[in-house]
């Protein structure tokens, strides 16, 4: 573990990391909620709603209204605006209640603030986390979220690693990225020049690591990795200096 102690950003996946993501059996019912107020079937749309996971969180089908509709529309329906909005608010207000994070995470973040780490975020997400993650107490702490709703790529894009350490001020090489590894945003990390380490929100079940593993992609990993996430802050030291000089490759 002595190579982490010299990152000078920390960056985190958020769901599964950080949060958890959510059973699949409470994110069906929440569609099935949904397609009632829209007036579609419940379980087609829950079906919509998950196949398009990947264009939703690579914002191709707009933002969380325009989403609602077009899914809704896919299934043969045109609900009036009022009743989307209903659906719209009912999914806004889930994820309210999803993105509260736990004393322990807002302590362990802290405590990596307090040694001086800036802190980053990088989340394959749909539109409302993006829309709503200024209310949560995660926003406040951390430097940069980067989201891939509004970037249009999924991790493990580069891009997504590299726009975070650019807004960090820091070279990708300086960040420590931390998720739990779905996506294969683990090794992703690794090939941009971070270091990576696993951290799982919360040990599940085998059914629903495997539905994890089939919704949100690859999470293969053998690196290191913690327990839990109160172990980061007294793994890492002190932070590297901005302003130290960067290692030269091949000097
Ligand atoms: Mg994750």
């Amino acid at each position: 573990m002595s190579g982490f102690n010299h990152p000078s950003a920390v960056v985190f996946d958020l769901n599964d990391t950080l949060i958890s993501g959510g059973e699949r059996g409470l994110r069906d019912a929440l569609s099935r909620a949904a397609a009632r107020d829209l007036g579609v079937d419940p379980e087609a749309f829950a079906g919509a709603v998950r196949d398009s996971f990947d264009a939703r969180c690579r914002g191709a089908l707009g933002d969380l209204y325009e989403t609602y509709s077009r899914l809704a529309e896919g299934l043969g329906a045109h609900p009036d605006p009022a009743a989307v909005r209903t659906a719209v608010a009912r999914r806004l207000h889930f994820e309210r209640g999803r993105l509260i994070p736990s004393p322990q995470v807002l302590e362990a973040l802290d405590r990596l603030r307090g040694k001086g780490y800036r802190l980053g975020l990088i989340s394959d997400c749909s539109a409302e986390t993006p829309a709503i993650w200024h209310e949560t107490a995660l926003a406040e702490r951390f430097d940069v979220a980067v989201f891939s709703w509004e970037r249009g790529v999924r991790k493990p894009d580069p891009s997504l690693y590299l726009a975070a350490a650019a807004a960090l001020g820091v070279a990708a090489q300086d960040c420590l990225y931390v998720g739990d590894g779905a996506s294969d945003e683990l090794a992703g990390a690794e090939r941009v020049g971070m270091r990576a380490l696993r951290l799982e929100f919360e040990v599940v079940d085998a059914a629903t690591q495997a539905d994890r593993c089939e919704l949100y992609g690859a999470r293969a990993w053998d690196g290191p990795a913690v327990e839990d996430v109160g172990e980061l802050a007294a793994l890492l030291g002190a932070p590297r200096s901005p302003s130290d000089p960067m290692p030269v490759p091949g000097r």
